[in-house]
């Protein structure tokens, strides 16, 4: 007899969704998290009373009435809206693309001068664009590409974008209106308290295991229960058999300052290619703090080694085969369910990791 129903390994949204969900049916579950704290990559911590996002911004927007409604129940969000700066060399601009940054690149007024410019920038193929430079320029023509997206892109990525997948450039909305909300969906904010409480939430009462790596102890946890809900890397998990994945990893330079206001806005993008980070946090800004200082996190790309954290899976073709080949042996791998961001190799955001999760446990407890 096992001690457990379930072992977690993870303690990020996927795998605390998922306990919670399991823990709610009875089941007994225990977490293993390799950091020294829970929550993966949402997790904040508070410097000078001002709550930090440690693994870089993290904003909660969805479409999704039903996933708002399910965060909801364990924390409160503010009315925070994303409406990050671009700096290129000094000169300020408007994100997303919309009427603002059109106007300031061109002194434009209306949308059909906007859309007149753009169109004269954009090329005539009728093609599919093959890779991100061609989307871009088809989106919002040279200009923009090459001031406030080929800098950024290549810094964060460490790849031309004409090697680049065209969808990581689709996430950006290209509006004809004056709107600088980053996002389009219709809810979004940030917990008040921070993503601590959201995950405190998730985990009340269920037993959590810090600073334990599993795949270095799999011997011991593993029998320990009856399943395994692995969230980590899948390509760590079976030993890197057909070689690593590639993924992109960051650099995160934090700094507590003596002044009040550093740059008037929660995130600025550096979009120079000079520059060596591609952007900069100002924390306070995110829940509209008033304290006496201010910690800002300069934000640099870096290439992944094992090892290092993996924030990014670089999904191109010839990483999505490997993928595919890791995926057949997970199908095979009995009593093992894997989710999450790293072991999907899904460039997820966090409300899509929790309808992740809550697909799972549909599927795990169908029935019951
Ligand atoms: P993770 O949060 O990565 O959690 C996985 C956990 O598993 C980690 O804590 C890890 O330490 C642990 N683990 C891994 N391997 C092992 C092991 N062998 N043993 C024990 N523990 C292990 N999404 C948004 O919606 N909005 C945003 O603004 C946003 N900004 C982002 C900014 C950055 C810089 C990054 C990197 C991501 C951002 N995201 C954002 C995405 C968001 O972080 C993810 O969707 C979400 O955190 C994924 O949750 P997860 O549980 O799948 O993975
Ligand atoms: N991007 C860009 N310029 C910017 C911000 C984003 O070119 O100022 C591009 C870049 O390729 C990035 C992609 O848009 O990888 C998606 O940006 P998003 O902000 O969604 O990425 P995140 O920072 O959340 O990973």
């Amino acid at each position: 007899m096992s001690t457990y129903d379930y072992l977690i390994v993870g303690s990020g949204l996927f795998g605390a969704v998922f306990a919670h969900e399991a823990f709610k049916r009875g089941k007994k579950c225990l977490v293993l998290e390799k950091r020294e704290h829970v929550g993966g990559n949402v997790y904040c911590e508070e410097i000078e009373g001002i709550l930090v996002h440690r693994y870089g911004a993290h904003i909660f927007h969805t479409s999704n009435a039903k996933i708002w409604e399910y965060v909801s129940q364990f924390c409160e969000m503010n009315r925070f809206t994303n409406m990050p700066v671009a700096n290129f060399k000094g000169e300020i601009y408007n994100m997303p693309f919309n009427m603002n940054t059109f106007s300031k690149l061109w002194g434009v007024v209306t949308p059909q001068q906007a859309k007149a410019k753009i169109e004269e920038q954009r090329g005539v193929s009728q093609e599919e664009p093959r890779n991100l430079e061609e989307q871009a320029i088809r989106l919002v023509g040279e200009d923009i590409y090459h001031k406030l997206i080929q800098g950024y892109t290549e810094k964060q990525w460490g790849k031309p974008c004409s090697e680049l997948p065209a969808f990581i450039i689709k996430r950006l909305p290209v509006r004809y209106t004056y709107d600088n909300n980053y996002f389009n969906d219709r809810f979004q904010g940030i917990p008040i308290g921070g993503y601590n409480v959201l995950i405190d939430g998730l985990l009340k009462d269920i037993p959590v295991k810090c600073g334990v790596d599993y795949l270095a102890e799999r011997e011991i946890y593993r029998p320990m229960a009856d399943k395994v809900v692995y969230t980590g890397q899948l390509d760590a998990y079976f030993d890197y058999a057909y070689g690593p994945l590639e993924y992109r990893s960051l650099r995160f330079e934090t700094e507590c300052l003596d002044m009040e206001n550093y740059q008037g806005v929660a995130v600025m993008n550096y979009t120079d290619r000079e520059t060596p980070y591609t952007r900069i946090i100002e924390h306070k800004h995110f829940d509209f703090g008033t304290q006496e200082k201010t910690v800002i996190t300069r934000e640099y790309p870096v290439k992944w080694e094992k090892g290092m954290e993996a924030y990014y899976p670089v999904n191109d073709d010839a990483n999505q085969k490997i993928f595919t080949q890791y995926q057949k042996l997970a199908e095979k791998e009995k009593g093992v369910l894997f989710g999450g961001r790293l072991a999907s190799y899904k460039y997820y955001d966090m409300d899509k990791v929790i309808e992740a999760a809550l697909e799972a446990v549909s599927k795990e407890f169908e029935g019951e």
